[in-house]
């Protein structure tokens, strides 16, 4: 007989065979390497996926660019990179570099360059030096003539001082010559295709044929980075597919212009997880826009928050909460997954290199009886808070096991203690 919980047309119960765990595609990319010092960020090939960022201090500041460059790279930045827009701003670059080594960051430092970039890396020798990677965007770097020279003087100075380059392409800069070309030998097509499909292949082409253009002049293959940025989720997804199936470069994934807060985060996370998990990408940048009195950082952090929620990298101990509903009334249980998250995250820098393997630390904080057991038993270290009506007693576990029972006015100090404890016995012990 039929169940009537199961669709009657086309499906069949499960097949009794396990399931397979979902897992991120593996990426097939060539590896650019970029450095400073000692200091060498691999991207792509069998790098993790990188996370940069970009300062948006005046670099003609030195002081304050430099300082937001630490704080970058301090939030989990791997490259930074700083617009190189004007011969002040050039001339202000080595004096950066200067700076942040003085303050023992050595993160290698990236360059936009937009429309002058070919005079400025002439012209200033040593910045081309101190930077570790140059940006290129193939649609500001002139028209006619003048473009073709001005990308081979941009390429030769990268080839020249041993740099990598990233082609980024962007769909509010795109090459209008290109384009144009394009949109007339679509109209010329017996059934011409949508212009939206139109400018994903202008993207891709202008990325692609700038990339080979490159290559010709000298720069490594492996020394190019791509990217092609729009704002849409939908056009990034598109374009990114198209490019990864036409070439091997190394990736430079980011939603350009993604906007402010919430919306800006999930339509980065949106767009990002679907092409990460698809194997797309070497290296990722949230182009979020600070909300006033936001810190710069925030992007990196979403950044690190994407990677790590996906699987593909660990940055920090991951603190599992309940969203709460009407079977706890007090906001204790919130409380205290905040504070244990600040805790940790707060405690990061300093226990990197103590305690080796501590961001693999998974903690459950959680409302009541309903899934707080079964919750906290999935983590390393779990509480389960009691909700309304329930005795008021917080039991914890630890790796899986009923250790202790909870209660009172300091459950939060006491459970904070314990985590302490499990970290120092756990991960104190590892060779250092
Ligand atoms: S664990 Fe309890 S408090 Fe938390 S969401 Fe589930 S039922 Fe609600």
């Amino acid at each position: 007989m039929n169940d009537p919980h199961l669709p009657s047309a086309g499906l069949e119960r499960p097949a009794d065979e396990p399931i397979e765990p979902a897992r991120p595609a593996p990426r097939r990319s060539r590896q650019a390497v970029v450095r400073w010092g000692s200091r060498v960020v691999t991207i792509g090939g069998d790098a993790p996926v990188r996370v940069q960022s970009m300062t948006n201090t005046d670099t003609v500041d030195v002081i304050e660019t430099a300082i937001q460059v630490k704080e970058l790279a301090q939030a989990g930045s791997e490259l930074v990179r700083i617009t190189v827009n004007t011969p002040e701003a050039a001339d202000a670059v080595p004096h950066i570099r200067d700076q942040l080594d003085r303050m023992g960051v050595d993160v290698p430092l990236v360059g936009d360059f937009h429309y002058n970039g070919h005079r400025l890396l002439a012209d200033f020798p040593a910045m081309a030096q101190a930077l570790s990677k140059y940006r290129i965007n193939p649609g500001n770097v002139g028209k006619g003539d003048k473009r073709d020279r001005q990308f081979a003087a941009m390429v030769e100075a990268a080839a020249r001082h041993g740099k990598a380059v990233r082609i980024g392409v962007n769909w509010g800069s795109l090459d209008q010559e290109l384009l144009a070309q394009l949109m007339d030998d679509n109209a010329k097509r017996p059934e011409p295709w949508d212009a939206r499909q139109v400018m994903y292949q202008a993207l891709v082409q202008s990325a692609l044929t700038s990339a080979e253009h490159a290559a010709e002049l000298g720069l490594a293959r492996d020394q190019i980075v791509i990217s092609c940025k729009v704002s849409g989720v939908q056009d990034l997804i598109s374009v990114y597919r198209a490019l990864a199936r036409s070439c091997d470069y190394a990736l430079h994934l980011g939603l350009t212009e993604a906007g402010m807060g919430t919306k800006g985060t999930v339509a980065s996370t949106a767009a990002l997880a679907v092409l990460l998990q698809e194997g797309i990408g070497d290296t990722i940048r949230v182009s979020l826009t600070p909300q006033p009195g936001e810190a710069r950082t925030q992007e990196v952090v979403v950044a690190l928050e994407i990677l790590q929620a996906l699987g593909l990298r660990t940055f920090n101990p991951s603190v599992t909460a309940c969203p709460g509903c009407g079977r706890t009334t007090s906001t204790t249980f919130q409380e205290l997954a905040k504070q244990i998250d600040d805790y940790l995250r707060a405690m990061m820098p300093a226990w990197k290199t103590r305690y080796p393997g501590v961001e693999t630390l998974k903690v459950a904080v959680m409302g009541c009886i309903v899934n707080g057991p079964g919750e906290s038993k999935h983590a390393d270290i779990g509480i389960s808070l009691p909700g309304t009506g329930e005795a008021p007693a917080a039991p914890v576990f630890i790796d899986g096991q009923k250790a202790v029972t909870l209660r009172g006015e300091g459950i939060a100090r006491e459970f904070q203690h314990i985590v302490e404890d499990y970290i120092e016995r756990r991960f104190g012990a590892a060779p250092r």
